[in-house]
């Protein structure tokens, strides 16, 4: 089943009765040639692009609760590429291109909306830290302008430019940064994958590893055992839980990450804004609510739902920012579990064990990387060999001191 003009006109003269599920519900086969485990935005992205850059066709993707009920579904939907380091640019900006052409390669309405990010300049120092995160970006083939507080005023004049303690001075721009809409990313994934032969399979839980003489024969899970060739594990904030069944020890710390929605209000926010001064990012949906969020929670958890303290400081935040975000009630909040690694950067590696490949560590931006996660995770798996955007995402750095520092803040998750 495609979409198209045509059908959406004749599907609503007809009563909507030809519309059939967008991908299959198969039960496990014995074994496959590939097995990802975790069916979020990488897991599911890794098995499209292995069924159609790679060719891979016996692929598995089993995912323990429903398509989407993980950090795919729960994000700000904030895409970019404004990124500072050469470990990260290139691959960030890789992932931009494949946004740019997601619709087309999937077929599926993902509501991609290049509407811009401005991140907002508080400090003369912070001018030119952005300067030079925007040279870098232009250096790696993204785009980035530095706006003056006159430009930036006409485009947004509901900031605070004069709160006393923040003054907004200017901002970074990337003009090609934007939304897209989370849940249509992980449906146009699944169903391209679906029809490419994947089979993917909801209620699954991987509870095992099966490993013998070093090398991993396929998966224990909630519905009996698969083989597999080789295995991929893309869980994001189960990432300690699960690797930990293989016997590793991963540099992640799990921590939840509290989302915001207002009521629906007119046009206000033209793209994504974010506060220099605190941590807090705004966009606003097509639907009209201001979508916002701001720090992780402090504390380790595993729960997809975060506390007080961290509501009161995502809203200070925007009451600095923006006092009129006072006026607006708020409509929903929600949390997801954040796979936090040590250097804010992820990994896309093989592990000790032969077969068994491992992605993860995507921090609070796993998002934006979903189309250049899920392409460079399936070139590893089907080549052996990383991409050349994800060199740098190697498990090793960690032990060997080649850490992507990209904001210098250490070993402290709430930091990054
Ligand atoms: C509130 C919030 C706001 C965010 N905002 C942004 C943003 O604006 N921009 C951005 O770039 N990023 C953002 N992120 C981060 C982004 O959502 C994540 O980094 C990214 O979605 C993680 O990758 P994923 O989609 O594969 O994860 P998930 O969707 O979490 O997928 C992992 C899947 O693995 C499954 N799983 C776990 N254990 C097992 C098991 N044992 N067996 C089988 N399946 C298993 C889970 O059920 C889950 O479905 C945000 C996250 C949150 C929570």
């Amino acid at each position: 089943m495609t979409f198209s003009g045509f059908k959406v006109v004749k599907e609503a003269l007809t009563g909507h009765k030809g519309w059939r599920p967008l991908w299959r519900d198969p039960d496990p086969k014995p074994a496959y040639d590939i097995v990802i485990v975790g069916g979020g935005g990488h897991g599911l992205a890794t098995a499209f692009y292995l069924a159609q850059t790679f060719g891979e066709l016996k692929v598995a993707v089993l995912e323990k609760g429903w398509l989407g009920s993980g950090n795919i579904g729960r994000n700000t939907t904030i895409i970019r590429s404004n990124y500072l380091l050469p470990g990260n640019e290139p691959f960030y900006e890789f992932s931009m291109k494949l946004w740019e052409n997601l619709e087309q390669a999937t077929n599926f309405n993902s509501m991609v909306s290049q509407r811009g990010i401005i991140n907002l300049i508080h400090t003369d120092g912070q001018r030119d830290a952005y300067r030079r995160r925007g040279n870098a970006m232009l250096l790696a083939g993204a785009d980035a302008r530095l706006l003056g507080r006159d430009e930036l005023r006409q485009m947004v004049p509901f900031l605070n430019f004069d709160n006393p303690r923040f003054p907004i001075k200017g901002g970074l721009m990337q003009a090609r940064a934007g939304t897209a809409r989370h849940d249509g990313v992980v449906w146009g994934y699944a169903r391209g994958a679906d029809q490419r032969g994947v089979d993917i399979i909801q209620n699954c839980e991987v509870t095992g590893f099966r490993i013998e003489g070093g090398a991993v024969q396929g998966v224990e899970t909630s519905r009996g055992y698969i083989g597999a060739k080789k295995v991929g594990v893309a869980v994001a904030g189960n990432s300690s839980r699960v690797m930990a069944m293989a016997g590793m020890r991963l540099p992640i710390e799990s921590h939840a990450l509290q989302a915001f929605v207002s009521e629906g209000l007119k046009p206000t926010i033209p793209g994504v804004i974010t506060f220099g001064a605190g941590h807090f990012y705004v966009s606003q949906s097509d639907k009209g609510g201001l979508v916002f969020g701001g720090d992780i929670d402090g504390y380790n958890s595993y729960a997809q739902r975060g506390n007080l303290p961290v509501v009161e400081d995502v809203i200070e935040g925007g009451m600095a920012l923006m006092p009129m975000i006072g006026r607006a009630r708020l409509l929903r909040a929600w949390g997801g579990v954040m796979d936090m690694s040590m250097d804010g950067s992820p990994i896309i590696d093989r592990t000790g064990i032969d077969g068994l490949y491992f992605n993860g560590g995507w921090c609070y931006g796993g998002f934006k990387a979903t189309p250049a996660s899920g392409y460079a995770f399936a070139h590893l798996l089907a080549t052996d060999r990383p991409h050349e955007t994800a060199t740098a995402y190697r498990f090793d750095r960690f032990a060997r001191g080649y850490v992507i520092d990209e904001k210098g803040v250490g070993a402290q998750p709430n930091l990054h």
